[in-house]
């Protein structure tokens, strides 16, 4: 009897479509599979198209499985995902239950999951040769980009930023002698500026880090706005690099201003890398691969930032740690920090976490010495801390929203001279139209439902309605839809309404309004507030305004309709709250000047306002945090909440009621089906069902084994689902 023949090798792909599961392909011709193949993007056939996937795993086939398709094409000849970074992902994928190719595809930049050439890591750019000079142009597109390359070379990617079409000019100057391609380095690097001389307390800081070094730690540096935590970040990397190592540094989506890099970069003395959401896609793929090939020494990222290679890591900060921005609440749903965590032990480096207002998670684990707790107490320089008043505006007039008392504040504030802040958690004119008359508001026809009316917010002085949950946009009517009446009224107060306010009353000052209705774009941002300057001035705002570009000559910080934040029914809406207090007071008087803080509410009373007044942060956290522990919330509890929505409520209901019935074979705790907290969005029924244990073990061992079968009902296929594993809001 002869020995069965060996079984034929094939790839393990991970590809990014939504089913849990990996598909085996016959290699492309004449290649042996071998272990160095895994993490190599290949294209394959799948059904009628074709995908790009990443091998994970070679081995024999199944013993008669079913025929093989070959794979069509191998794009890499060395791994693009590799090492630490894929197994720190096959772990996130089991942590989020995502099918395994859809987090792959989700950290790799949207070049290379297209399945394009790893990119060139210089830079390149163009520029005028000695011709040009005497050359004449006609009008037209090579004479335009002439004139942009006049005072110097310029790079393709400011080139593509832009200017259309340029590639076509440029080939045409240079087919003339005129111009040629170079390679330039965009990040002018010069010697490294020195930084203050660390006070005791940043010193203690430091040495924690440094001593960390070269294993996994975990450190919570917990110091108020402008104790100098940054000034100890830098230090750090200053050390990290002198070993050679890369350093990562996370900040929020609205920290990563112009400002932040360019004082990274001064006092760095190396290329600065940047990468958040407003780079092309040929900067982020070189950004990334720059990573890939250790070349990156210090990179400076939002959220997605956490999925670079690191081969050579030596330090991963996270500044801001307890910032909303982390989570990712659609597609992929990963804490970018948690993420960080656990590839900081995979890496064996210390992730440094900075905060002035820890999460409390944090500040459970610090307390638990998971967690090393450094902390800086006070402002370092000249700086002095805020004072905060509260302002009772009970039975007071209020024109927009503002008591007279705050107008007053801020008249004095700019009469000498300074610049104040007016705070205001929601854009536009008004939240709500009401008719007079008879009572009617104006609901969004996509987002209400026959018990839950969903308001339009008015824009544009009463002249449109927009749905800040779904976009839906309409003109405002002139008369009351239901009565016939002419008593149509915005009620309560948002930015717009507060810029009008404020501009009228003082019409000789710039009033500069900051929110996602004025400034889209990041950049827009910076530059409203760089043409803002120092003279006297308000900025009224949403939560937009707190943090980002420093505004030393701030000197009044006026915070005004936070009251609904204050009876929220989400859990975490107090933590919420309490942060976004402090970062807001924490931009008054970042220079010589004192700043001041006026506090306007209806509930002066209310514990949390009086905890953060007279304990700050820390008080109000250790009441927080014992209150969760008695409901049993995170960070004692864990969470995971399953999602449908549908057209129809049955549909959503009856498939959670199928996952219900198989959790309960299981050891969680289940609430639910119920609606959504929004019950209607957009036209579909939301509903949700939260399951929930004491320990994280048996929650995921509960979803280990539900989740397969989910994947695998008809049910799914006639909703939308989604699992979110530790979510930050149950909404
Ligand atoms: P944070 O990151 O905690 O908000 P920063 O590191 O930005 O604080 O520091 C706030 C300000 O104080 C900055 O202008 C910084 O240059 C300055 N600063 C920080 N540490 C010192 C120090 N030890 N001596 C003098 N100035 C300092
Ligand atoms: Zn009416
Ligand atoms: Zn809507």
């Amino acid at each position: 009897m002869s020995p069965p023949l060996p079984a034929p090798d094939i790839w393990s792909v991970a590809l990014p479509v939504p089913l849990p599961r990996r598909f085996d392909y016959r290699p492309i011709e004449g290649h042996i599979p071998a272990a160095a193949d895994i993490g190599c993007r290949v294209r394959v056939p799948f059904g009628a198209r074709e995908l790009i996937g990443v091998i994970t795993g070679v081995g024999p086939a199944e013993e008669g499985g079913p025929e093989l398709k070959s794979a069509r094409a191998l794009l890499d000849a060395t791994p693009v995902l590799e090492g630490e970074l894929l197994e720190s992902l096959r772990w996130l994928a089991r942590y989020t239950h995502a099918p395994l190719g859809e987090v792959l595809a989700a950290a790799l930049p949207t070049l290379l999951r297209h399945g394009e050439e790893l990119p060139d890591t210089r830079s390149w750019g163009w520029r005028l040769t000695e011709a040009a000079a005497t050359a004449r142009f006609r009008p037209g597109r090579p004479q335009q980009l002439a004139e942009r390359l006049a005072a110097g070379a310029v790079s393709e990617d400011a080139l593509d930023a832009d200017m259309q079409d340029w590639r076509t000019a440029a080939r045409a100057l240079a087919s003339r002698g005129l111009a040629e391609r170079v390679a330039v380095t965009t990040l002018a690097t010069g010697a490294a500026e020195p930084g203050p001389e660390l006070n005791e307390e940043q010193r203690a800081a430091l040495a924690a880090v440094l001593e960390a070094r070269g294993g996994f730690a975990t450190l919570l540096l917990d110091g108020v706005t402008g104790s100098g935590k940054t000034e100890v970040y830098l230090q750090a990397i200053v050390d990290c690099l002198a070993r050679g190592q890369q350093a990562l540094v996370l900040v929020p989506e609205i920290g990563l201003t112009p400002q932040t890099l360019a004082r990274f970069r001064s006092r760095l003395g190396v290329p600065v890398h940047a990468l958040h959401s407003g780079l092309s896609d040929g900067e982020r793929a070189r950004t990334w691969t720059a990573c890939l090939r250790g070349e990156a020494q210090v990179i400076v990222g939002t959220r997605s930032a956490a999925f670079l290679p690191l081969p050579r890591a030596g330090l991963i900060v996270i500044d801001e740690e307890h910032d909303g921005s982390y989570k990712q609440l659609d597609g992929l749903r990963y804490h970018a920090r948690d993420f960080l965590l656990v590839r900081g032990k995979a890496l064996g480096v210390p992730v440094l976490l900075g905060s002035a207002t820890p999460s409390l998670e944090s500040l459970r684990n610090a307390e638990l010495g998971r967690y090393t707790h450094l902390r800086l107490r006070h402002r370092a320089g000249v700086a002095q801390p805020p004072r905060v008043r509260v302002i009772d505006v009970r039975k007071r007039p209020l024109q927009a929203g503002l008591s007279p008392e705050m107008v007053d504040a801020i008249a004095t504030t700019l009469t000498a001279g300074g610049q104040a802040l007016v705070f205001k958690n929601r854009r536009g004119y008004a939240p709500v139209l009401l008719c007079h008359d008879c009572g009617w508001t104006a609901h969004c026809a996509r987002c209400s439902t026959e018990t839950q009316g969903t308001p339009m917010t008015v824009h544009a002085q009463g002249r449109r309605l927009q749905c800040h949950h779904c976009g839906a946009r309409r003109g405002a009517p002139n008369a009351c839809p239901d009565c016939g009446g002419l008593a149509l009224q915005p009620q309560g107060a948002g930015t717009e309404r507060i810029e009008e306010l404020l501009s009228a009353q003082f019409p000789t000052i710039p009033v500069l309004r900051i929110d996602r209705g004025t400034t889209q774009r990041r950049d827009a941002l910076e530059q409203l507030l760089g043409t803002f300057g120092d003279a006297p001035g308000i900025l009224v705002g949403t939560q937009m305004l707190a943090k980002g570009h420093d505004l030393p000559n701030l000197a009044l910080v006026a915070v005004v309709g936070i009251d609904e934040g204050l009876f929220s029914a989400d859990f975490r809406a107090p933590e919420k709250l309490a942060q976004l207090l402090i970062q807001v007071a924490g931009r008054a008087g970042r220079a010589q000047r004192a700043g001041e803080v006026l506090l306007q509410t209806h509930h002066p009373g209310h514990p949390l306002l009086h905890t953060l007044l007279e304990g700050g942060y820390h008080a109000f956290a250790s009441i927080e945090l014992a209150q969760r522990e008695a409901a049993a919330f995170p960070p004692f509890g864990h969470l995971a909440l399953l999602r449908a929505e549908a057209q129809r409520i049955e549909v959503a209901e009856h498939f959670l009621r199928t996952a219900r019935e198989q959790f309960e074979l299981t050891e969680v705790q289940l609430h639910g089906p119920l609606p959504a907290p929004m019950p209607r969005r957009a036209g579909y029924q939301r509903m949700q069902l939260l399951i929930s244990s004491p320990e994280r073990r048996s929650l995921h061992a509960a979803l280990d084994a539900v989740l397969p079968s989910i994947y695998e009902s008809p049910d799914a296929r006639k909703v939308r689902w989604s699992l979110d594993v530790d979510p930050v809001d149950l909404y």
